[in-house]
């Protein structure tokens, strides 16, 4: 990051800290605000996390998950404690609108200091303080290299280690995706050296589903449907089906690698109805060079990485479907030269 001796001397002095996650936060967005939530804490600064909304229930067991405050059920505190900050962490993504409508257009009139670190492509030019790095495997990696900038990578305890670890774990697959490198590993052994649980946290995250969610799941396999010409795999997830499972917020994580999994496929999709904001929202992976960063961009109005990205859609769940398959055939080169299997 350019710039960081000036944002050491800043962090110098007690500041009041603000640190945001994405709407809809996952693992690595959790894990990288409470790791830092934890270390300036321990620096005499006043600290907050504002989460645009409520995480999944897997990730409730996160070492300061109680104290964080929910911009949508909390509107008040959470713009208080906003305007308040004489500096606002952006953490685990690239743009204000990633936070959702509301909080957005309040996080536009903030009059303090943004500091971003993410590790999404094509930041927005809006913070003070970018630390950007789209070949990390994690925002929480990220985390872990801005405190050896500072030179404090003393401070990291049991608490930080938990959560970084989390989110390492949780953006990598498990450390299996390509993003996944040496340094990532020496970090993780750090971790554990630091207090990190391994087994413990694996099991918090993977080995907690509920009956009805592994039921979910199930209907989902049931549903997945095979283009083989090119090489693709979907999964659709209709709001009559998410509510015979009792769907709750995190059930769906995770279930289009499912498609990916599949010998031979290298682009896997899952359309999930979202009743709440009336939208069908789209989960994207894909295998070596197909950027489904670039195909969210192009068609769904969503972005991410080159291997996962998302996206939404205002048509139907069939009609979305339908303009999917449609897109399909004007990327057959790239889809069949993407990986050699
Ligand atoms: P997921 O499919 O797990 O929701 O997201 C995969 C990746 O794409 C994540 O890094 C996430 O932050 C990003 N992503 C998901 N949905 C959107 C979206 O609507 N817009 C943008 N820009 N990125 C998204
Ligand atoms: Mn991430």
């Amino acid at each position: 990051m350019e710039k960081i001796d000036l944002l050491k001397k800043q962090l110098a002095i007690p500041q009041k800290i603000v640190l945001i996650p994405h709407r809809n936060p996952d693992g690595d967005a959790v894990g990288s605000t409470l790791a830092m939530y934890h270390f300036l804490k321990s620096q005499q600064h006043q600290v907050t996390v504002v989460a645009p909304n409520k995480f999944p229930s897997f990730l409730a067991w996160m070492p300061g998950a109680e104290t964080i405050c929910f911009f949508d059920s909390e509107t008040k505190k959470a713009k208080r404690k906003i305007t308040e900050a004489t500096l606002v962490f952006l953490l685990d993504f690239n743009a204000l609108h990633r936070t959702g409508n509301d909080m957005q257009f309040f996080l536009e009139k903030y009059k303090g200091t943004f500091v971003m670190i993410d590790h999404h492509q094509q930041p927005d030019a809006i913070a003070a303080f970018t630390y950007s790095d789209t070949s990390i495997c994690s925002t929480c990696q990220m985390v872990y290299h801005f405190i050896e900038k500072l030179e404090k990578v003393n401070l990291i305890n049991k608490e930080i280690a938990t959560c970084l670890y989390t989110g390492i774990m949780t953006d990598t697959g498990s450390f299996r995706f390509p993003s996944t490198t040496s340094t990532t590993h020496r970090i993780i052994a750090d971790l554990i050296d630091k207090g990190a649980n391994n087994a413990r946290i694996h099991n918090n995250v993977y080995d907690t589903n509920s009956y009805s969610s592994l039921q979910l799941l199930g209907c989902a396999l049931q549903n997945m449907k095979v283009v083989e010409s090119f090489k693709t795999a979907y999964i659709t997830l209709s709001i009559e089906e998410l509510e015979r499972y009792k769907y709750k917020k995190g059930d769906t994580e995770g279930i289009v690698n499912y498609a990916l999994s599949l010998k031979g496929i290298i682009f896997a999709a899952i359309f999930i109805e979202d009743a709440d904001q009336k939208i069908i929202k789209l989960s994207l992976r894909s295998k070596g060079t197909f950027s489904v960063n670039e195909f969210a961009r192009a068609h769904f109005e969503g972005g991410g990485h080159t291997n996962a990205a998302g996206g939404k859609s205002q048509l139907s769940l069939a009609k979305t479907v339908e303009n999917f398959l449609n897109l399909l055939p004007q990327y057959k080169q790239q889809l069949l030269l993407s990986y050699e299997i």
